[in-house]
């Protein structure tokens, strides 16, 4: 479904991935952690094309990123991505936040697109908030809210970064939640977060970055029990 060979990105003189060889299959579960600044973030953004590198393939659910903006395009559509910050239109209610990418990306409908909408926000429990406005959201429920809006584009895998890192912490479990929930129905994932216990209930393989690179990559029961 993911897979990148041999990539290498810089920042203008600094060596942001190393080699970066990496796949995730269809179903897949990956939690990627190390310390701040190990380039976990730019990994994942790398796959979305939001970061172009500078060598190496990325190829993502047959497109090959390097082939062409239409290829570029295609993976966007098929690969949720979930944020620090939710990144919700401040004047648009969680609904029209929800309709806006399947309206003008898969070409639905209004009313079908309000019924995805409506669907997905039920996915997330937060159905009976679909006409507030984001600020009369607490941050838990914005963030499910950007989690629903990335399902409704029906993505084929979902990438989240840190998706837990500006909430509160009792706000915290019922994001994890959600993306426990998401794992279970067999979504593909990769997540970068510092939460372990979310790591040990769903990932398959936990990948441990240092300074650009992967340094470690295990089942989560080895890679806990590691000294
Ligand atoms: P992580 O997600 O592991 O904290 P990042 O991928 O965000 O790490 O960052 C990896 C390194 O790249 C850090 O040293 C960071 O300062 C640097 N970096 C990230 N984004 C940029 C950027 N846009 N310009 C310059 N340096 C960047
Ligand atoms: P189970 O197999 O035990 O029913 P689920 O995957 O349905 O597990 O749910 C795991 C946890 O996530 C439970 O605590 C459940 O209450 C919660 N949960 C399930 N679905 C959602 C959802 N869509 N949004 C938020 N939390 C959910």
């Amino acid at each position: 479904m993911i897979e990148m060979r041999q990539v290498e990105k810089f920042y203008g003189p600094f060596h942001a991935l190393k080699g970066i060889d990496f796949s995730v299959t269809k179903g897949e579960k990956i939690v990627l952690c190390g310390p701040s600044g190990s380039g976990k973030s730019t990994l994942i953004r790398c796959i979305n094309h939001l970061e172009p590198i500078a060598s190496g393939e990325i190829v993502v659910a047959g497109h090959r990123l390097s082939d062409s903006q239409d290829a570029v395009d295609a993976v966007r559509r098929e690969v949720g991505m979930v944020f620090q910050q939710f990144n919700l239109f401040p004047h648009k209610t969680v609904l029209e936040n929800c309709i806006l990418a399947p309206m003008r990306v898969r070409k639905l409908s209004r009313a079908e697109a309000e019924e995805t909408a409506r669907k997905y926000l039920e996915r997330v429990r937060i159905g009976d908030q679909a006409a507030k406005y984001p600020a009369q959201l607490s941050g838990g429920q914005q963030q499910r809210v950007a989690i629903a809006r990335a399902l409704c584009m029906e993505p084929k895998a979902m990438l989240f970064d840190e998706p837990t890192s500006a909430l509160d912490p009792e706000m915290v479990k019922e994001v994890l939640d959600t993306m426990v929930s998401l794992a279970r129905d067999g979504m593909t994932m990769i997540c970068v977060t510092h939460e372990m216990g979310f790591a040990r209930q769903v990932a398959d393989r936990v990948i441990f970055m240092a300074d650009g690179e992967i340094v470690e990559e295990n089942a989560p029961d080895a890679f806990f029990s590691n000294p």
